[in-house]
């Protein structure tokens, strides 16, 4: 698998494109333009949401147009969804209308797809053989922010203790920041790391 990290948006989101044989899945898509200037001639299997703030779908609707592609997202993010434009619009940013999406199936082309709420409820992450696509869920050294609607402290922990069940060498591609991987994480992230999945839930920082 190549994977190309596209950073878009105004808030600096990492977009992916997962490719192999050229074709690829594009990953939380902030901005359509770069990315479809760097699909270059590649096609799409689908456009996948980790989750439905606007900051990861604002460019959806561009891509799926052009490619006459599914976009996917969790149900368990529906509610986050019908108010993508109006939390949009909160923190000052107007953007194109996001199509309804598609269940997300638990498999996807080479994904196998986890459901890891916590971030939103909807909170999906795509694993592949050595590689994860975290969202908002886990970053290097950080994790997500359950401080806005519907996050959820405790369900982000179950999530990421799950996925430090991954094997420690699988590289993590979150949604926003540099790569890192699961043993680092595991090992270091001050925030929930594999002694506090063995100990219990960690006081809520927020
Ligand atoms: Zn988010
Ligand atoms: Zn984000």
């Amino acid at each position: 698998m190549i994977v190309e990290k596209i950073v878009t948006g105004p808030l600096a989101t990492n977009s992916y494109l997962a490719c192999k044989d050229d074709v690829c899945i594009v990953i939380d898509p902030a901005d359509a333009e770069p990315i479809i200037q760097a699909l270059r001639r590649r096609g799409i299997v689908a456009v996948v949401a980790t989750h439905l703030h606007f900051d990861h779908a604002a460019g959806v609707r561009r891509v799926v147009e052009l490619f006459n592609a599914p976009f996917y997202a969790h149900p368990a993010d529906w509610a986050v969804y019908r108010e993508i434009n109006e939390v949009a619009l909160e923190w000052g940013f107007e953007i194109p209308d996001i199509p309804e999406p598609k269940p997300i199936p638990d498999r996807l082309w080479i994904f196998e797809v986890w459901h890891t709420p916590g971030h939103t409820p909807g909170s999906i992450t795509l694993v592949a053989d050595g590689v994860v696509f975290t969202g908002d869920t886990l970053f290097k050294s950080s994790v997500g922010r359950t401080d806005l609607p519907l996050g959820d402290w405790d369900a982000l922990v179950q999530s990421i203790c799950r996925l430090y069940t991954l094997p420690n060498y699988y590289v993590v591609y979150p949604g926003h920041g540099p790569k890192t991987d699961i043993g680092s994480e595991a090992s270091k992230n001050p925030f929930i790391n594999i002694s506090i999945c063995k100990s219990g839930v960690p006081r809520n920082p927020y």
